[in-house]
């Protein structure tokens, strides 16, 4: 059995060896055949020069460097594209995810699961992200039809008609912890102690998770534009009501002037309703343009993987 573990990394000079170090050792100790594919993500410091050093060393090291950062759903597409094994697991560079942690994942694997999955608890986190997580997941998943699950993210071990499944779904827009859980198959999940970066820093920014967060919430079906129909809908009742009843003031009292508030009130509420779901028609209409256009995911600059400038070696 072939085991590939797919490493997406940008700007990970500092940490990039000794994962490696950690990884091999691991592997080398479970005593399965194993390969790392490495992805790197248009890094701007020395990740590609040490990759190139790790598999001239090493015939079970393949690399990719894309032309750019394509950002780490295309990076582990890649990676998903060019990995053998008869189970892929995907994990970040920076060693928040234990290399230690994938025998566990074999183990899980043996008794028939497709997917074993590591959650990570939130300890050591900001709060700040802690909150916003909880009250994201508690949103999100009332509006999707997957179940995502808070501290669940993309270090899991995947079988290969898993990988085979996940490479089936090429939309643009992706979204990866929604489209693992939506292809399925036997699942399993165990926890573990979180770990706090060693070195450099989250590529997460404030607004990338924000980002991030929309496309999870945009990207499964259509149930926000739902959402803003009926809220039109309510609003649109509310205003009629509210007309009558004035109207009928009116008739019954005779015609009163004072109602500037009130009109004010009504018409810049109606306006930023309406903002709203043009926005959201907007987001969705903007994710047809991107899929029509049907780019590459990401372009590759160098690689040892023989496969030359294309994403998708299999059609
Ligand atoms: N990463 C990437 N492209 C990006 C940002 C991050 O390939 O644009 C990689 C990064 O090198 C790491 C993993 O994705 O291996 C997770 O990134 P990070 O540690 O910044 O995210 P966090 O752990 O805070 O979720
Ligand atoms: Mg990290």
């Amino acid at each position: 059995m072939l085991i590939s573990l797919v490493v997406p990394c940008f700007n990970e000079e500092e940490i990039l060896e000794r994962f490696h170090a950690r990884a091999t050792d691991e592997m080398s100790r479970l005593g399965h055949d194993f390969q790392i594919v490495y992805v790197d993500d248009g890094s701007a410091d020395r990740t590609l020069p040490i990759l190139e050093e790790l598999a001239g060393a090493d015939p079970r090291i393949r690399y990719l460097s894309f032309s750019r950062n394509f950002g780490k759903e295309a990076a582990m597409l890649a990676g998903l594209q060019h990995a053998d094994g008869d189970a892929v697991v995907i994990m970040d560079a920076d060693l928040q995810h234990p290399p230690e942690l994938v025998g566990r994942m074999l183990a899980e694997h043996a008794h028939g699961y497709d997917q074993v999955i590591a959650r990570r608890n939130r300890k050591g986190d900001r709060v700040t992200r802690t909150l916003g997580a909880r009250a994201y997941y508690s949103l999100i998943n009332r509006l999707v039809d997957v179940e995502l699950v808070d501290g669940v993210g993309d270090f899991r071990l995947l079988s290969r008609r898993t990988v085979d499944a996940v490479l089936e779904l090429t939309e643009y827009n992706r979204f990866s912890k929604g489209l693992f859980a939506w292809v399925g198959f036997r699942t399993t999940t165990f926890e573990y102690e979180n770990a706090v970066r060693e070195k450099g820093s989250s590529a997460w920014t404030m607004g990338k998770l924000l980002n991030y967060g929309l496309d999870g919430l945009l990207s499964f079906n259509n149930k926000p534009l739902r959402a803003a129909l009926y809220l039109g809908m309510v609003l649109m009742s509310v205003a009629f009501a509210y007309a009558a009843w004035i109207v009928g003031v009116a008739l019954v009292k005779g015609v009163d002037t004072p109602g500037y508030v009130t009109l004010i009130v009504v018409v810049t509420a109606l306006a930023g309703v309406q903002m709203v779901i043009v926005g959201v028609v907007g987001e969705y209409v903007g994710r047809i343009y991107y899929e029509v256009k049907r780019r590459p995911h990401f372009l590759v600059k160098a690689s040892n993987t023989g496969v030359p400038n294309q994403q998708r070696p299999r059609e």
